[in-house]
């Protein structure tokens, strides 16, 4: 109560220091934690705002000086935070942020042979009734995905702008503070550090985006970042959105006839279902999931992902994009970067560190299972029951991007063959025997026994690969 409570927000240097960080990734905690700060001193509470070595020292020093009764904590974002709050005796508060509790996530899991998502995402429905008829999905289908994957419209399309708040002096303070390591354009002020810019951004979701939103979720356009993605996976994970309230809304604007079915049930399944889930998987599966590397992978991070250019246009366009957002859409990270990575063999804790620290909605509990469990397959298929592989055929079927590339996407060998379609051939071969003996691959690796050339198609990969590994691809 204020008056009565202090708040104490530690900003950490040890976490600010701990990978290299997007500048827009540390701006938007800083910069929320800060207006937070200043949000709780207007409504009349204490606030220790402390900048510390770490958040272990922030606790004590703030515990050493104020002498508080108690120290009481949210239950943290992270295994490692969990693990520090509990050494300190805080008291920690069971968190409510999330639809399921990861406790409750643990219960549904005990006993099931498999944990899909389908599965978790009909419990939740359920559970909390969101687009629901009695006991049945609205619409008779509980998931519209296949009316959702269409390729990129031919004709120019007027895509919706979210709302944009210019950086203030909190903000050029925010930016002066960020340390020399950390990388990637400065903030333009499209991603929310308040609640009043995230319920903007929800108003422009539910009223601008979500009545197109399904169709084009799994294209990718050159000219365009956003199509119609949410970008409230940040707001989100901070904190300044509850999954309730947007969950809410998608099953308002569906009752009112403003939004079709595919669309509602399209943005649901992945706030209600498949956001849930990932943070469920984390806390079931941590700490030793980290340690998921099942396919052997052993490649380093490539340079390409780190500013090493690139003739691939597909893996430019993204780059490009993370570096100018701290952004890329779920498609670009499973089908472009994590593909590649999965290709190449790259081991999954660099993919997954380079991911936390460069996207505007990383965290450890995102990051992990989405690398791990879906993009690189690392996890053996406990999470994804097939590996997410494709050539350059996938990439130019759901994109505009290979017609002015210069490698050629159907092409498997020479010079100019797309390094995912030579690489492709090359992952089915290496994990042959793995992979034949599983319903849902075993289509794909029989091709193989198709390919006439396929020794040249793996001499090519590992000139691919070597130029890879060189920056030179
Ligand atoms: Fe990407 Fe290959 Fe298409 Fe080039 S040809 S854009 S590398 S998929």
């Amino acid at each position: 109560m204020p008056g009565e409570t202090t708040v104490l927000l530690v900003e950490s240097a040890g976490i600010a220091g701990a990978r290299q960080w997007h500048r827009q990734r540390l701006h938007v905690v800083l910069a929320a934690m800060r207006r937070l700060a200043e949000q709780l001193r207007g409504e009349g509470f204490d606030v220790d705002l402390r900048h510390a070595a770490t958040l272990a020292e922030g606790v004590r020093a703030h515990v050493a000086e104020r002498a508080p009764g108690a120290v009481c904590v949210a239950e943290p974002t992270s295994w490692d935070a969990r693990r520090t709050v509990e050494r300190l005796g805080c008291k920690v508060l069971r968190d409510d942020r999330f639809l399921c509790h990861y406790e409750e996530f643990a219960a549904w899991a005990r006993d099931r042979p498999s944990l899909r998502l389908g599965d978790f995402y009909r419990a939740q429905r359920r559970r909390h009734g969101y687009l629901m008829d009695g006991d049945r999905p609205a619409g008779g289908r509980w998931s519209l995905d296949d009316e959702n994957r269409r390729p990129p419209p031919r004709d120019p399309i007027d895509w919706p702008r979210p709302p944009v708040v210019p950086l203030d002096e909190l903000d050029r303070e925010v930016l002066a503070g960020v340390p020399p390591s950390a990388f990637g354009d400065d903030p333009t002020g499209v991603w929310p550090t308040t609640r009043g810019h995230a319920l903007a951004l929800l108003d422009h979701v539910v009223e601008e985006v979500l009545p197109g939103f399904g169709p084009y979720e799994d294209a990718m356009l050159a000219g365009e970042w956003r199509l119609r993605h949410t970008l409230l996976s940040s707001s989100l994970n901070l904190g300044l959105l509850h999954p309730r309230e947007v969950c809410g809304r998608v099953e308002e604007a569906y009752r009112s006839g403003a939004v079709p079915l595919a669309s509602a049930e399209g943005l649901l399944r992945q706030v209600l279902g498949w956001r849930e889930y990932v943070w469920g998987v984390y806390w079931l599966w941590m700490p030793a999931y980290r340690a998921s590397n099942e396919l052997r992978a052993r490649r380093p991070l490539p340079p390409v992902l780190t500013g090493a250019p690139t003739e691939m246009r597909c893996v430019a366009a993204a780059v490009d994009g993370v570096r100018a957002r701290a952004y890329a859409h779920h498609i670009q990270r499973l089908m472009v970067l994590g593909n590649l990575c999965l290709l190449a063999g790259v081991r999954p804790r660099e993919l997954v560190e380079w991911m936390w620290g460069s996207f505007v909605d990383g965290a450890e509990w995102v990051m992990l299972p989405n690398v791990v469990g879906m993009a690189l397959h690392a996890d053996g298929g406990r999470m994804a029951s097939k590996p997410y592989a494709a050539g350059g055929n996938y990439v130019d079927r759901m994109s505009d991007y290979c017609g002015s590339c210069a490698f050629d996407p159907r092409a498997r060998v020479g010079d100019d063959a797309c390094p995912f379609t030579s690489l492709y051939w090359d992952f089915l071969a290496r994990h042959r025997e793995r992979f034949e003996r599983s319903h849902r691959v075993a289509l794909q690796v029989r091709g193989l026994d198709r390919l006439r050339d396929l020794d040249a198609v793996r001499e090519r990969a590992r000139t691919v690969l070597d130029r890879l590994d060189r920056g030179a691809l």
